[in-house]
């Protein structure tokens, strides 16, 4: 069910177009627990468990300290979204394709971290978009070696019969936070006994789920919401709806606040230069186009409950990655700082329980 590719590349072609170095991790991690209570209204018992699932996770691996905590500093910006991967490896890729031009290149964090950006990123959340199981690993290996990499979503698949132990495999590694699935088939999915079972493995491994899916994924969201409770999942790419700069899209604003009635349910803000379908690099950068869109969510969503991601590399091929930062903080900074400050680290700590590296 899970495409090796980013949506937002099926609708460019179908639009032709530190941790820190202590061990002392337990205060941490509970004063996470309770801020993470209040905030999703979850029980005591399972924060405890998922506290319990991490910091046995964290034995063994010394170099690993605690979650994002309120220490942070003031300017702090996670990037939830960005991919990696070394086509010049002797086993090659999945993805992206040799004939993207773009994309088909070494792409690691020395160079996401050379790009020009309105405020420096302080880390980022990478999203494994290969298929092959073993690039989890190949991920959380180039982690090991990087602190800029504050976690990672990993490509399993739920439902199928190597699930189980895979996840148990790689939930080990602390910098493993959560998995992503396509959309497209979730709605029926759901009606799965053996979905519905490893997606509660997840949950109680105290891992996320993003979906990437398009607008019509969204019911699905909201049914999947609804039969695993414990699970926290991050809508991606503002389900991929088409942006146009006009009214949102009637079936996509019913769909977000459909899936957003649930407190454990998350958007990404992102995908949306993509969403212009401008790539030739022009996607406007102009606040106002994609206000309608981002109006929606935050309606839907609120402050609490928005995550950013450029989706770099991919996004390059739409506009810039100052071009999309700039356009969420131009967005945000009319909502607040405090809503600022809960986009760009907070929430995405909700959701992810990213981990703070020492560098
Ligand atoms: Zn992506």
């Amino acid at each position: 069910m899970m495409t090796p590719d980013d949506s937002s590349q099926k609708r460019d072609a179908s639009m032709a177009a530190g941790i820190d170095s202590d061990h002392d991790t337990l205060p941490d991690l509970l004063a996470v627990d309770r801020r993470s209570r209040v905030e999703f209204g979850a029980t005591r018992r399972r924060f405890l468990k998922a506290s319990a699932t991490l910091t046995a996770g964290l034995v063994g691996v010394p170099w690993l300290g605690r979650l994002a905590g309120a220490e942070m500093a003031a300017g702090t910006i996670i990037d939830t979204h960005t991919h990696f991967y070394d086509p010049t490896r002797p086993q090659g890729v999945p993805w992206p394709d040799k004939g993207d031009r773009l994309l088909y290149r070494k792409v690691l964090p020395p160079d996401y971290r050379a790009l020009p950006q309105p405020r420096k990123v302080t880390g980022t959340v990478v999203v494994e978009a290969s298929s092959w199981v073993e690039d989890n690993q190949w991920v959380l290996d180039l982690a090991a070696n990087d602190p800029f990499i504050v976690g990672m979503v990993g490509n399993l698949t739920p439902g199928s019969d190597a699930f189980s132990g895979q996840l148990r495999r790689f939930a080990g590694n602390p910098l493993f936070r959560g998995i992503r699935i396509g959309g497209d088939r979730l709605g029926a999915a759901v009606g799965e006994a053996s979905f519905r079972k490893d997606l509660g493995r997840l949950a109680d491994a105290g891992l996320e789920l993003d979906v990437n899916g398009s607008p019509e994924s969204l019911p699905g969201v909201a049914r999947l919401a609804a039969e695993v409770p414990d699970l926290r999942i991050v809508i991606n790419h503002v389900a991929n709806v088409r942006i146009d700069g006009r009214a949102a899209p009637a079936d996509w604003l019913r769909g977000m606040n459909a899936a957003s009635q649930k407190p454990h349910v998350y958007c990404k803000v992102s995908g949306l230069v993509e969403g212009s379908g401008r790539a030739d690099g022009k996607a406007p950068a102009d606040v106002e186009f994609y206000r309608p869109i981002l109006d929606g969510i935050w309606n839907a969503f609120g402050a609490d409950r928005l995550i950013y991601g450029s989706n770099w590399p991919v996004s390059e091929r739409f506009a810039p990655c100052g071009v999309v930062q700039g356009i969420v903080s131009g967005y945000f900074q009319t909502r607040g700082p405090a809503a600022v400050e809960k986009v760009f680290w907070r929430n995405a700590s909700a959701a992810y329980r990213w981990v703070t590296r020492a560098r």
